[in-house]
C-alpha cells in the first residue's frame, strides 16, 4: 500500500478531505457541510469523523494530516484567531484537540498558505520555489512559498496580502485598515461596486463579467468595475515583485473568468509602479493559478512531506 498524507480544506460553510499520495495522486475525497451552529464539539467531530473515514480505507501508512483553515494562525500554539467563519474555533487549541482525537500529527495552515503549496508542489508552479498566491474571493488571501517553503512570519500571520494598503484612504475593511487590497479586487468588491453603480443588487462576479461584454452605459459601468480591480491589484502586485523580486505570481479563485477584463489594466499599473517589473520583465510571469479549489487540499497534504 502507497504511502499517502490527507489534507483538509475547512472552509467557512464545508469541509473537505482527500488521501493524497507521495507523488500528488488524488486517492480519495469526502467533502460534506458542517454545522457550525452546533458547536465546537461538533464541528471537531466532522473533522476527525472525514479524517477517518478516509483512514479506515487507505490504511496506517498514513505520513500526516494537513489542515487548512481561513483565518489567522499561530503556528506554534495551533490556534485560529481572527476568522470570521469559525467563531467556535477561535483562540482554543485546535490542532491538538484534533491530533489527540486522531492519535497523529497534525500540521495546521492558514488556507491560502496551503493552497500556494498546492500551486507548488503540482500547479501552476510547479518546479518553482519562489513565488506568490493571491486567492481572489469574497475575501482575498495570500500565500508566499520561498525557498520551497510558506513563509508563515514569527506567529504564523505572515501572507495576509488581502489587507495591503492599494488605496491610502480608500474604502474600510474589518481589519480596521482602509483601502486594503480585498476592499477593492474581491468578489465581494465587485458585488458592492456593482450595487454602487446600479447595476443590480447582488450580481456575482461572472454577471458584472457578462455584463462589460455590452456595447452600451451598462457595459461601461462595468468594465469601469474591473478596470478599479485591475489597478488595485497592479499596485499590490507593485509592492510583491519590489518587496521579492520573486519569478512567479499566481492569481486564482472565482474571478479568473474576468481576466481579460482587469488583467490588462492590473499589467498596466504593476509596470508604472515597479522598477523591479521593468528590469525583470520575461524573467517574471504573472499568471493564473491551475487546481483551483484543489489547491488548499493538495497543499495541506503536502504539508506533513515537508514536516516530515
Ligand atoms: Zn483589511
Amino acid at each position: 500500500m502507497a504511502e499517502y498524507s490527507i489534507g483538509v480544506d475547512l472552509g467557512g460553510t464545508n469541509l473537505r478531505a482527500a488521501a493524497i499520495s507521495r507523488d500528488g495522486k488524488l486517492l480519495d475525497k469526502v467533502s460534506g457541510l458542517t454545522n457550525f451552529t452546533e458547536g465546537r464539539e461538533a464541528v471537531l467531530d466532522d473533522i476527525v469523523s472525514a479524517i477517518e473515514s478516509i483512514r479506515k480505507k487507505h490504511g496506517e501508512v498514513l505520513a500526516g494530516v494537513g489542515v487548512g483553515v481561513p483565518g489567522f494562525i499561530r503556528i506554534k500554539e495551533g490556534f485560529i484567531t481572527g476568522s470570521n467563519n469559525l467563531p467556535y474555533l477561535e483562540n482554543f487549541p485546535v490542532r491538538d484537540a484534533i491530533s489527540q482525537r486522531l492519535g497523529s500529527p497534525v500540521i495546521l495552515e492558514n488556507d491560502a498558505n496551503a493552497a500556494a503549496m498546492g500551486e507548488k508542489w503540482i500547479g501552476a508552479g510547479r518546479g518553482v520555489d519562489d513565488l506568490v498566491l493571491l486567492t481572489l474571493g469574497t475575501g482575498i488571501g495570500g500565500g508566499i512559498i520561498s525557498g520551497g517553503r510558506v513563509v508563515r512570519g514569527h506567529v504564523g500571520m505572515a501572507g495576509e496580502l488581502g489587507h495591503l494598503t492599494v488605496i491610502p484612504g480608500g474604502n474600510p475593511c474589518g481589519c480596521g485598515n482602509r483601502g486594503c487590497l480585498e476592499k477593492h479586487a474581491s468578489a465581494t468588491a465587485v458585488t458592492a461596486m456593482a450595487r454602487l453603480m446600479q447595476l443590480g443588487e447582488d450580481l456575482t462576479s461572472k454577471q458584472v463579467c457578462d455584463l462589460a461584454a455590452q456595447n452600451s452605459i451598462i457595459g461601461q459601468k462595468a468594465r469601469t468595475i474591473w478596470q478599479v480591480v485591475g489597478e488595485a491589484l497592479g499596485a499590490a502586485l507593485a509592492t510583491l515583485v519590489n518587496t521579492f523580486n520573486f519569478p512567479l505570481y499566481l492569481l486564482s479563485g472565482g474571478m479568473l473568468p474576468a481576466w481579460d477584463l482587469f488583467a490588462p489594466h492590473m499589467m498596466r499599473v504593476l509596470e508604472e509602479r515597479s522598477f523591479t517589473y521593468r528590469a525583470t520583465k520575461g524573467e517574471t510571469r504573472i499568471e493564473q493559478a491551475t487546481l483551483g479549489n484543489e489547491a488548499g487540499l493538495f497543499g495541506a497534504a503536502y504539508l506533513p512531506w515537508l514536516e516530515g
